[in-house]
């Protein structure tokens, strides 16, 4: 079983979380050619280690936070509050 700490309700198991994806930064939309949007939208590092993940409590306080995972082993660190 995983555990999954959400900054609002405490660690909960990881059924109630949505997996929503890794956390980069979203390209300016009037500077940003087609190709830049797709590997925006389409491809991911997915590395072998920490990396920073947004996710969504939708069986609880249905809020968006934040959080660091290792892909590796699926331990997970809180890193703050919402994304
Ligand atoms: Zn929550």
């Amino acid at each position: 079983m995983m555990l999954v700490p959400c900054p609002s309700c405490g660690h909960r198991n990881v059924s109630e979380f949505r997996y929503v994806g890794e956390s980069k930064s979203r390209p300016v939309p009037d500077q940003t050619t087609p190709e830049q949007w797709r590997r925006y939208l389409y491809f991911h590092q997915n590395p072998l280690g920490w990396t920073r993940e947004t996710w969504y409590h939708g069986s609880g306080c249905r809020r968006y936070f934040s959080l660091e995972r290792h892909t590796g082993s699926n331990q997970v660190r809180r890193v703050g509050g919402r994304s």
